[in-house]
């Protein structure tokens, strides 16, 4: 257990004897004991014993301690007025934090001041704009296994929630098998995860948080009940029964972060009572949940269902070679990505829309056909695009500000924030009064400018309000009497007490008399000491100094007290109307979610315009797969096709076409190093993406059936990272290609087989083309140095070859990147050496090699057999291995291998062989 978590054992062995705040400490990180608790004291978030002595040591803050009766306990506080960028790293070290504020004022108890914990910050769960990245969604996830849609046996299917509690997007989705809910979550990668009964924890990424939860929060009946306390029937709104589990779960979570002891609700005699106090004997969070009022989220509104096969599918793999979301050298530049090259979005709703939308390109041709009509539409009109992009970069973040007016953690700068958006939608609509494609005019009618909310803020807020809603100065002159009353009370008295000084003047023919104010005293009367004598009777002495007396009269004082008074209670009416404002608007929360979908759909729209016009990219056309001559199958045709990222990154590109169908669906792609393999085939891959998110593509012109997934699988030799052997690695991905990739498939494999003997490799990739092209028929680009694999897709009906040509001048090499028809006539690797600086020695002794290695393999028979295997492996099989080395490879654990060690191993074997043969 780690010592910064639960309470600390110093004070659990003398609970009782505690000090009564220390004792609160305690019962507070008991309670919370999966969280690190930050508990208030003034103007600090303190921590104490190991939770002092982590938190000194991770945050570089001073280590103090704190004596008391009971004994001397570490202690490290942090100050509560920049307590966010702390936060942050305690999250980054891999903690939850509990938030422990005082909840009275302390002048208002006798005893000890009450705290509670009114947040739980946990990596999936923020709310805090400074712990969020603006432009990216933050999910936290919930996995759950339950009964599948009625005709399913039981408890067979999972099912995955997402929820961004900052912007309160809500999804769910489900499927029988694993693999499938694994894929979804790599798309969503969150951030945190609570995981239901006998839900596989696995198809979680390593870098997602578990947290334990009450298993029974995913009981079907209290799940059910919680979501349709939410969104009505659950049942008409979710597939599934896991779904709901896993729906009902999150949102328990999501009221347990928002923080607070419901206390209240405790004991009301709903009959829950015995669920509750079962629950809280467990260590387990979210044991003091109840449904009730004060719980809600109310700007959780939309709780969208998704089939995984609404679109098109992109695992972690893909995602991550595509370079979507992360570049793909280890240092490669942040925006050489794909979201780098497309997102000109000018508001953070538009980024995470844009994102979403890469995420999650679509399938169905008329959906996608809607987003390229508005991205012409807009790549023609220049001003339009152009006027837009202006105007939304005035838009706020509208999700997370009505997410926070209706947590009520908004403050009146924040409304006067959605007002000045609100001001901007007019113009921005007007922009679209004329367009003519459907997904524009629709997007002209949604724009809601919600004239009344912004009425009601211009009424009730002033322009400039200060960040505290406590202490006044925020509603506006004029909107509501009572405080107009007050405010005139003060004013008043103030000016009673402005024209006080020339009446007592007058009448005491005190010249220097003067009339002042200080904080301590309040107001007074200040007489110079020659003047003393000239004082009234009325007046009292205050305060002696050295060259004057201050007094007070009793009307003086009865007008102050009049004045602090009006004052105090016109603070207390603001903090009120402030409050109903607020809740006003949150009442508002669907209108304002609409328009921010609004928006941020125009903003990616006009992202992707601008993208398309800047960069010269041209409108796909998407084909239909069902029409006759395609067959059900893929048809890609590209002319003068451009790698989106790579053409950004330098200074010339050349482009490539690319041809596939039915007939032509696999391609053997061979070249030397460096010739432009790789980049290629992602580029068409690239391009596929792109027009199924609805973007224009960089290309003279583009035709292409919608596929459904894309796989790609990069050699070992490009990817040396991770714990595993690369080998099993790449098996383990091919093999998943194998069995799931179907004629609607794109698939790329670049440099397949490295991780092994060149025998090995070449009849594995010799066994997977084959398998492919005659069993899968999926739509192939295979990039290889195995030159054999080129006479094979002469053979194969539906393969073809394509390569890339170098030129060599006075041993230079010259790369064209031009991909040509046909194979390549050598792999060049000696040339690219010579070129590279490589020793003429070595160089010779290479293309020595070289050829005696030609004229073995031209002896060799590397012509496939009926199995698929390679007569070069069964000639081993002549050979019998002896005993020893059999036994030794059989018992091999490669998985667990590092390169160096199946060297070693490998060194050692061969020796073996040769003693023992
Ligand atoms: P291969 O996979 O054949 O070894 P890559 O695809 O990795 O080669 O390309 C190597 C480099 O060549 C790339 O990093 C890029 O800079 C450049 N390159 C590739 N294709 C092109 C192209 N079509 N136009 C211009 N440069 C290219
Ligand atoms: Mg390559």
């Amino acid at each position: 257990m780690d010592p910064a978590l639960g309470p600390p054992d110093a004070m659990a062995e003398k609970r009782d004897e505690l000090t009564p705040m220390m004792r609160q400490y305690h019962d507070l990180c008991a309670r919370y004991d999966d969280a690190i608790v930050l508990f208030q004291v003034g103007d600090f978030y303190e921590t104490f014993c190991g939770a002092a002595e982590r938190s000194a040591r991770l945050l570089e803050i001073a280590l103090t301690s704190r004596e008391d009766s009971t004994g001397e306990y570490p202690m490290a506080g942090i100050p509560i007025d920049n307590a966010e960028s702390y936060i942050e790293d305690l999250l980054e070290a891999g903690y939850r934090v509990a938030v422990a504020d005082q909840v009275e004022e302390p002048g208002e108890t006798s005893g000890v001041v009450e705290r509670a914990v009114t947040r739980v910050i946990t990596p999936g769960t923020l709310t805090e704009d400074e712990l969020l990245a603006s432009d990216d969604n933050n999910f936290v996830a919930a996995v759950a296994r339950g009964r599948g849609i009625d005709t399913r046996p039981a408890d067979d299917e999972l099912a995955l929630a997402l929820l961004d509690v900052s912007t309160g997007d809500f999804l769910a989705t489900s499927s029988a098998a694993n693999e499938a809910v694994a894929d979804e979550v790599s798309r969503f990668a969150p951030a945190e995860a609570v995981v239901g009964p006998n839900a596989p924890a696995d198809v979680l990424p390593d870098d997602c948080m578990v947290t334990p939860f009450d298993e029974h929060v995913f009981d079907r009946e209290r799940s059910a009940s919680i979501l349709s306390e939410y969104f009505g029937e659950p049942d008409a709104l979710l597939a599934s029964d896991a779904e709901i589990r896993a729906c009902g779960a999150l949102l328990a979570y999501a009221e347990y972060a928002r923080g607070g002891e419901h206390e209240g609700e405790k004991g009301d005699g709903n009959g829950d009572e015995e669920r509750d106090g079962e629950s809280d004997d467990t260590s387990k969070a979210g044991r003091s949940h109840k449904i009730g009022e004060t719980d809600r989220l109310e700007y959780l509104t939309h709780l969208t269902r998704y089939d995984p096969r609404e679109y098109l599918l992109l695992d972690a793999v893909a995602l991550r070679s595509l370079e979507l979301f992360e570049p793909r050298a280890v240092n490669g530049r942040d925006d050489a990505t794909l979201v780098g090259v497309l997102d000109e979005t000018a508001c953070a709703l538009g980024g995470r829309t844009l994102r979403d939308w890469l995420r999650r390109p679509l399938l169905e041709s008329h959906r996608i056909e809607a987003r390229l009509d508005a991205v012409e539409e807009l790549t023609g009109s220049v001003q339009t695009r152009e006027h837009c992009h202006e105007l939304l970069r005035d838009v706020y973040d509208l999700e997370r500000l009505i997410g926070r007016i209706s947590r009520e953690r908004a403050n009146a700068r924040d409304l006067r924030s959605l007002r000045d958006t609100l001001a901007v939608v007019p113009e921005i609509r007007s922009q679209l009064a004329d367009a003519d494609c459907d997904r524009l005019r629709d997007l002209h009618e949604d724009l809601d400018p919600l004239a009344d909310v912004r009425e009601l803020i211009d009424d009730a807020v002033v322009t400039d309000p200060p960040i505290e809603i406590t202490e006044g100065g925020i509603i506006a002159e004029g909107y509501d009497s009572d405080l107009d009353d007050l405010r005139g009370t003060a004013r008043d008295g103030k000016q009673w007490i402005d024209d006080l000084e020339a009446r007592e003047r007058e009448r005491t023919g005190i010249d220097s008399l003067k009339v002042g104010y200080n904080s301590v005293h309040g107001y007074y009367i200040e007489v110079t000491n020659p003047n003393l004598d000239a004082v009234p009777e009325n007046y009292q002495r205050r305060q002696t100094l050295k060259n004057s007396e201050r007094f007070v009269t009793p009307e003086l004082k009865e007008r102050e007290d009049e004045i602090v008074g009006a004052e105090e209670r016109a603070d207390e009416r603001e903090y009120e109307l402030f409050c109903a404002v607020r809740s006003d608007i949150g009442d508002e929360v669907e209108r304002v979610q609409g328009l921010a979908d609004a928006l941020a759909t125009l903003d990616a729209l006009v992202s992707l315009a601008t993208v398309a016009a800047q960069y010269d990219y041209c409108r796909p056309e998407i084909l239909d797969p069902d029409a006759d001559h395609i067959d059900g199958g893929v048809q890609i045709d590209i002319t003068g096709g451009r790698h989106p990222v790579v053409e950004r990154t330098q200074e010339s590109f050349v482009p490539n076409g690319a041809q596939f169908d039915s007939e032509q669906r696999l391609a053997v792609i061979t070249g030397p190093n460096m010739s432009g393999k790789s980049t290629y085939m992602r580029q068409v891959a690239q391009l596929v993406l792109l027009a199924q998110v609805g973007s224009f593509v960089p290309a003279e012109s583009a035709r292409l059936t919608p596929v459904e997934r894309v796989f790609t699988r990069v050699g070992a030799s490009d990817d040396i990272a991770g714990g595993r052997s690369t080998f099993m690695v790449e098996m383990d991905e091919l093999a998943t290609i194998l069995r799931d990739a179907d004629e609607r498939s794109l698939v790329l494999l670049d440099e397949v087989g490295r991780g092994t003997s060149t025998a090995d490799g070449l009849a594995i990739a010799q066994a997977i083309t084959e398998h492919l092209h005659d069993a899968v028929g999926a739509t192939t680009l295979f990039a290889t140095h195995h030159h054999p694999l080129t006479e094979l897709a002469e053979e194969l009906p539906n393969a073809f070859t394509l390569h890339f040509e170098v030129e060599q001048t006075d041993g230079e090499v010259v790369f064209h990147h031009e991909i040509e028809p046909g194979a390549a006539t050598g792999s060049y690797g000696v040339e690219v050496a010579t070129a590279a600086g490589v020793p003429e020695a070595v160089v010779d002794r290479s293309r020595e090699l070289v050829d005696a290695n030609a004229a073995a393999e031209t002896t060799a028979e590397t012509e496939p057999t009926a199995d698929g295997g390679t007569s070069e492996l069964e000639s081993t099989e002549s050979d019998p291995v002896p005993d020893s080395v059999a036994a030794a490879l059989r018992d091999l654990n490669v998985g667990h291998m590092t390169p160096v060690e199946a060297l070693t191993e490998l060194d050692r074997l061969q020796r073996l062989l040769e003693e023992e043969s």
